[in-house]
């Protein structure tokens, strides 16, 4: 045998087997854990740009605990143990199965490293403020999942748009709103610190899902019975940009805090968009 093919077979020999057909995939690697990663950044959606640049499940390979929106703002996102919700802007909740994508989502593999009863609170501002107080937040990141009864709990969603796009402080004028009253089921909260702004939602931003899974949406407001809350701190933070071409030409770099106001905590939609109270 001649020297160099002597020395290709031991190389042949010593290289990991190829995969032939029918051997099992590799095991998917799993996110790593306390990491934050999302879709885009949140000035892109307050611009307009809602054309979904990832698949929402494929969401679930960053983590399994989440909000957002989809495609088209066609709805609130709830990533819940795992599979991923819409909460549609006619007030239907239905699990994603199918190849929806999404514009703006953030996602962790949740795992909680510290727990406390929640005690009542009259508002969601008012459990901001409880967090704050027991995390100490500043500068870091949180998820926190709340499990319990709301008293009342108000939720919006907004309805799919169609290109070209108003901004996000108009669309939400027509968002929905409903009130519910004694429903059970779990807060999914997102926490930003303030240096955070223009990339994603500074503070707290909630989206609920019930334990039926028939309501969900984006959090305005709530009364609070008793709850437990988890919460773990995220050490790292991925943005991924998806396709460029949605960002082109926004100016991201501008202060759109007062368009972040508008929509996230304002229940002021007009009335033909309501559902009012259920
Ligand atoms: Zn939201």
């Amino acid at each position: 045998m001649s020297r160099p093919l002597a020395i290709a077979l031991l190389l042949l020999m010593l290289a990991p087997p190829a995969c032939r057909p029918g051997d099992r995939a590799p095991a998917p690697t799993p996110p790593d854990r306390g990491r934050l990663t999302q879709v885009s950044v949140i000035n892109a959606l307050l611009l307009g740009r809602y054309d979904g640049v990832t698949p929402a499940r494929g969401l679930l390979s960053h983590g399994d605990f989440g909000l957002g929106t989809f495609d088209h703002l066609d709805g609130e996102l709830i990533v819940l143990d795992g599979r991923v919700y819409q909460a549609r802007g006619d007030g239907v909740v239905r699990e994603v199965v199918d190849d929806l994508s999404t514009p703006f989502a953030v996602v962790t593999p949740f795992e909680a490293e510290g727990r406390f009863p929640c005690p009542e609170v009259a508002s969601l501002d008012q459990l901001d403020a409880r967090l704050d107080a027991v995390l100490r937040p500043g500068n870091a990141f949180y998820a926190i999942r709340v499990d319990g009864t709301f008293t009342s709990l108000t939720l919006r969603s907004v309805p799919r748009q169609e290109p070209p796009y108003a901004r996000l402080a108009e669309v939400s004028k027509r968002q929905s709103v409903w009130t519910h009253r004694g429903v059970s089921g779990t807060l999914i909260g997102i926490r930003c610190p303030p240096w955070a702004a223009g990339l994603n939602v500074p503070g707290y931003h909630w989206h609920f899902l019930s334990t039926d899974r028939h309501v969900g949406g984006h959090v305005i407001d709530c009364q609070l019975g008793t709850a437990r809350v988890a919460y773990q701190r995220c050490r790292s933070w991925l943005i991924e940009l998806g396709e460029p071409a949605g960002l082109d030409g926004a100016d991201l770099g501008r202060d759109l805090g007062g368009d972040l106001e508008r929509v996230e905590r304002s229940r002021k939609a007009d009335p033909p968009g309501s559902k009012g109270a259920r």
